[in-house]
């Protein structure tokens, strides 16, 4: 029994998933005729009372093919320092879009719209790369599955509108938020311009992110997205697995954040850990002592097979999701005071 907590993304799809893709009703999407993509698309946009939706291989391409909508070459997006279309995404904001990004000194990834006083350029100041687009990100990945307090949402967003910014979600882990915090799609799909969803992450799909937005996002995101060469052919099988997690896996969500909190309560009782990060939804992030070799602790796991991740400068990483058992929580738990 391999106890792996590297992410939520390692969950393998679960029999009733498998089924739901073999029975499949599938076309070709380049042609807009797979109908499992269509609804799927369709039943997306109608959760979220938005417009329209483009089903994508990655949330990354979601997230470029975003910023890409929204910008023109030499503009400037906003973002928290921690943001994944800033870190993770393998600089694309600026090779895709040719945008440069203005990083703001958030809290485990979030910021408040104070903060963002000063930042946006003057669009009349030809020395200043304009400001056209300000991307959040909930949960925030780096920031341990952190939260966002809706009412600071919306002063983003009224921030945005008398700044002429776009507004983006970084959605990735949005439905954890939404059960955490006991929120509907909705709430979102008024607040923000463009949404972008992964059903690969905690709902348990094994491939594909969703963006939302007005139709005439959609029409641009399409062709940014033929470009990126990301317009699939048979991906009815894919957004079949992905209607699946949509009507099984999001209250289930819920198990993960209760297992997160509980292996949490037990770190912060192990004599080896200096500190634990709030938890709020799936994600754990810890620091060992200051005397710990953490690579020796991450070995040392392994040895009793299970696995977690290291994000650098001391934290350690671990993500609950739905193929994390409760008999691999009690495992787990034995072999933190074991250790
Ligand atoms: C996982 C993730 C993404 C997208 O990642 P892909 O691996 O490209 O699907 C985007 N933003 C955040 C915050 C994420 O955690």
């Amino acid at each position: 029994m391999i106890i792996d907590l590297i992410s939520d993304t390692v969950t393998r799809p679960s029999k009733g998933m498998m089924e739901a893709m073999m029975h499949a009703k599938v076309g070709d999407d380049v042609f807009k005729s797979d109908p499992s993509v269509n609804a799927l698309q369709e039943k997306m946009a109608a959760m979220f009372g938005m417009e329209d939706a483009l089903f994508f291989p990655s949330g990354s391409m979601v997230n470029q093919t975003a910023i890409k909508l929204h910008t023109n070459p030499g503009e400037q997006l906003i973002c928290d320092k921690w943001a994944h279309v800033y870190n993770f995404e393998g600089g694309g904001a600026a090779a895709n879009s040719g945008v440069s990004s203005m990083l703001i000194d958030g809290n485990r990834g979030m910021f408040t719209v104070e903060q963002l006083n000063g930042l946006v350029n003057d669009p009349n100041n030809i020395h200043l790369a304009t400001t056209t687009l300000l991307c959040i990100e909930n949960t925030t990945n780096k920031g341990g599955g952190a939260c966002w307090d809706f009412e600071e949402l919306k002063k983003i967003k009224e921030f945005c509108t008398d700044n002429n910014l776009q507004y983006h979600l970084d959605g990735a882990r949005l439905f954890n938020a939404l059960v955490a915090k006991n929120e509907s799609p909705k709430q979102y799909g008024e607040l923000f311009d463009t949404i972008s969803i992964c059903l690969s992450k905690g709902l348990g799909a094994p491939v594909g992110s969703v963006l939302l937005g007005t139709k005439a996002h959609i029409t641009k995101a399409l062709r940014i997205r033929k470009l990126f060469g990301g317009a699939m052919r048979q991906a009815g099988f894919l957004a079949a697995a992905a209607i699946y997690a949509l009507d099984t896996n999001v209250e289930r969500l819920a198990e993960d954040h209760a297992k997160a909190t509980k292996i949490g309560e037990v770190l912060a009782g192990c004599s080896y850990v200096k500190k634990v990060e709030p938890i709020e939804t799936n994600i754990i992030i810890f620091n060992l002592n200051d005397d710990i070799n953490e690579v020796d602790f991450i070995h040392q796991l392994k040895e009793r097979e299970i696995l977690i991740s290291s994000m650098g400068s001391g934290k350690l990483r671990m993500v609950t999701h739905l193929d994390f058992t409760d008999e691999m929580l009690k495992k787990l738990i034995f072999e933190l005071k074991e250790i």
